[in-house]
């Protein structure tokens, strides 16, 4: 257990918060110990992964701060056609799937580069470039911190949707996810879906990319649209674009003739939250450090010295002025503590 231990390097905002009690985990047996210890007992706890998902409100975070740091990848079930891989929750999500394609494993290649920890991928079902995690998942280990029993959670029982799983609602907090078993292919079509991918295709003339070079041009994607945390502070998108019904979308686009859309499942329409926000004039827009990147409006950023509670007053702002033009209400996708 550590004291009064620094969190800046932690948080992909590099905001300077300290947490007056620190432990890190670095095996099962480890969650066992802490849960019966007298702080965790009397202190507000906090999971912590890479915290690339996390914004901290103020710079002391008056509680305990369960970092998950175990490691281990091993594939543990294999046919002619697929495998099973059982991951630790502390490896780093970007370095699995660079290892998985290089064993030629096909699944989540197009989450190539999604900064943050395995056991956090779960929590909001990270997505991008037309793939999400719910895809690939097959089951999740987790210790349940109130009376230290494990618990396994089928792909069903995490009940996965949007940015988002059973762990972001009614099980918050309460249980520390250290396994996770993913479900690859040893071949499959990829998926070439998202207009990003095909424009690049075609742009360089690529008919036939192979599983490498897909996840290659997702890298370069998206270090040409999102900044890197280590050279400025950010969480990657930080608003979830707003799931609207059929009636509400025809409507909004009666009178916004080019908003930007996608069709989703039940008739259901979302929204481009970068769209609304760049149309409420936020792109490039500064207060002090804390600022809405000019080359990506969803991605909120800390310039240097921002504080946690600037950029949360920056996002109400901006929540506002789009609810004022549009009606629509944009939830944050980021995690504030
Ligand atoms: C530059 C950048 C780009 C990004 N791009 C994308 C993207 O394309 N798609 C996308 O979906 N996300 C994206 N994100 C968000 C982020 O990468 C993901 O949400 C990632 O899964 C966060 O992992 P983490 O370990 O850093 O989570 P943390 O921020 O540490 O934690 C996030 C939440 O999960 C909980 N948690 C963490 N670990 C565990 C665990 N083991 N058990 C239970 N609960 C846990 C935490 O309590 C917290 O509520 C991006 C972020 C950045 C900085």
């Amino acid at each position: 257990m550590k004291r009064n231990y620094s969190l800046k390097s932690l948080n992909s905002f590099g905001l300077d918060v300290v947490a007056s009690y620190f432990f890190e985990i670095k095996s099962v047996d480890a969650i066992s110990k802490i849960i019966v210890d007298p702080v965790f007992k009397e202190k507000q706890y906090l999971i912590l992964g890479g915290g690339c998902n996390t914004l901290f409100q103020n710079d002391f975070y008056n509680g305990l701060v369960l970092y998950v740091n175990n490691k281990g990848i091993e594939i543990i079930e294999e046919t002619n056609t697929q495998c099973v891989v059982r991951v630790q929750a502390g490896e780093d999500w970007p370095s699995f799937v660079d290892k998985m394609v290089a064993l030629g494993l096909f699944g989540v290649e197009n989450l190539t580069g999604i900064p943050g920890k395995v056991g956090a991928a779960p929590v909001q079902n990270i997505g991008a470039y037309g793939a999400e995690l719910k895809d690939v998942f097959l089951r999740a280990f987790a210790v349940n911190l109130s009376d230290g029993t494990t618990r396994e959670f089928t792909n069903a029982a995490c009940c996965f949707s949007y940015r988002n799983s059973i762990f972001k609602n009614e099980l918050k907090g309460k249980y520390l996810i250290y396994a996770i078993d993913f479900l690859l292919k040893k071949n499959a079509p990829l998926n070439l879906s998202y207009s990003a991918i095909r424009a690049y295709l075609n742009e360089n003339q690529i008919t036939d990319p192979s599983l490498k070079m897909l996840s290659e041009i997702i890298s370069s994607i998206r270090t040409s649209k999102i900044p890197d945390p280590k050279t400025i502070g950010n969480a990657g998108s930080f608003f979830k674009n707003p799931v609207v019904d059929r009636k509400q979308f025809l409507q909004i686009q009666a009178e916004f003739p080019d908003v930007s859309f996608f069709e989703e499942a039940r008739g259901n329409v979302k929204i481009a939250a970068a769209w609304l926000i760049e149309k409420t004039g936020w792109k490039g827009y500064c207060e002090g450090d804390a600022g809405v990147y000019d080359k990506h409006v969803l991605v909120l950023v800390n310039h240097g010295k921002a504080k946690g509670n600037e950029i949360i007053a920056l996002a109400q702002k901006i929540q506002e002025s789009v609810q004022k033009k549009f009606g629509l209400k944009i939830e944050p996708e980021v995690n504030i503590v």
